[in-house]
């Protein structure tokens, strides 16, 4: 039985990947130090022999008991609004905790696949954007402690299979979501949807002109699995290219949930990239890979999973505390 270490297994992709491993038969074992994710997400596998879970904070030396066949790095802070609340964790955790977990697979003789992001090339002057294209990014501003994290992750990790000769993959995850997204992380699509179950206006950032290319749970994991298996070491990206603006998605939201709210036009945050579209031709290429689920099947189900949760949990407002994580 083949073993495998998954960091950041509480949260939204991390969660979603233990799920694809022990259904495929593999022994995984879970990390998180549950600063973004809740266990909510993984207590259905508690019960399975064949998963483990290690509470812990990958930015600290990382050790796990027994063999590794692979590794997933997927513990980071993903929304704007975690990163931007976390900043120093969320460099941390792309910085030392990729470093710690290199030096794992090492020791380990085991193949790692880091979660790398398209905010690597930052607001894109090239679009689409292929995995040649070096990215524009603002190492100063407000995303730069999540974007310069990635790009140093993706370094790292290129001169550990360069220098030790270790077996590395990279995914370029471009805007995923799904259920078990955190109702209150921030990012659209959660935002959206609480919003319009809620039945408050939809807020909009900027004048919704800028894109984005959705690409649903299910496509991305595979995706991943396939990138895991090939024989690949470069970044590849992994995104669905359908690209609509903000504005017609808000749109397309109203319709979904047959809610009659208004737009509320708000400040677009600094950064914000105003176009968003990945090139998949790699990923068809080099894995046969291409997306299956469309936005508007994805978005049922998003809904349907948002949809379960009670009055309370819809008004809890408030976004996760991270004070007790800060040291
Ligand atoms: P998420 O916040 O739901 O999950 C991240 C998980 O990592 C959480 O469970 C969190 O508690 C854990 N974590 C954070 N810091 C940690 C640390 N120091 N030690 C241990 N665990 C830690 O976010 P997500 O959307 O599931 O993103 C997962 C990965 O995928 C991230 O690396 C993110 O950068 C990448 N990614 C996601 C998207 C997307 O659209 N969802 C896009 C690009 C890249
Ligand atoms: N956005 C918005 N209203 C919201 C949340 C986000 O208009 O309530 C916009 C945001 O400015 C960005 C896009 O939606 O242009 C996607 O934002 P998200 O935080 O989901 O991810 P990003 O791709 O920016 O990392």
């Amino acid at each position: 039985m083949k073993r495998i270490l998954i960091t950041g297994a509480a949260g939204f992709l991390g969660s979603h990947l233990c799920d694809r491993f022990i259904m495929e038969g593999y022994h995984v074992i879970g990390m998180d130090n549950l600063i973004t994710g809740d266990l909510k997400n993984i207590e259905h596998l508690f019960k399975y022999e064949h998963f483990e879970f290690y509470h812990h904070d990958v930015t600290k030396f990382v050790f796990v008991v027994g063999e590794l066949d692979y590794i997933l790095h997927f513990a980071s802070p993903a929304s704007p609004i975690d990163y931007l609340r976390i900043p120093i964790q969320t460099l941390k955790v792309g910085s030392l905790g990729t470093h710690n977990l290199l030096g794992l697979a090492r020791v380990k003789k085991a193949r790692i696949l880091i979660a790398s992001t398209s905010e690597v090339y930052g607001d894109p002057l090239v679009h689409p954007q292929t995995e040649e294209y070096y990215g524009n990014v603002n190492t100063i501003g407000p995303r730069g402690v999540y974007d310069e994290a990635k790009r140093f992750q993706e370094s790292m990790t290129m001169a550990y299979h360069t220098f030790h000769g270790l077996e590395t993959r990279i995914v370029r995850i471009f805007n995923t979501y799904g259920p078990r997204m955190r109702l209150n992380d921030g990012r659209v699509i959660p935002a959206f949807i609480g919003q319009a179950l809620r039945g408050e206006n939809l807020t909009i950032f900027g004048d919704g002109m800028q894109t984005r290319s959705f690409c649903y749970i299910d496509d991305q994991v595979e995706g991943i699995f396939r990138l895991l298996h090939s024989d690949y070491p470069y970044p590849v990206n992994i995104g669905n290219p359908d690209e609509i603006s903000i504005l017609d998605f808000a749109k397309e939201i109203l319709k979904l949930t047959g809610t009659d709210q208004q737009l509320t036009f708000k400040e677009l945050p600094l950064n914000d990239p105003l176009q968003r579209q990945p090139d998949i031709t790699k990923a068809r290429n080099i894995l046969n890979w291409s997306p299956t689920i469309g936005r508007e099947e994805g978005m049922k189900r998003t809904y349907a999973y948002f949809k379960s949760f009670t009055p309370e949990e819809l008004l809890k407002e408030e976004h996760k505390d991270f004070s007790k994580y800060i040291s």
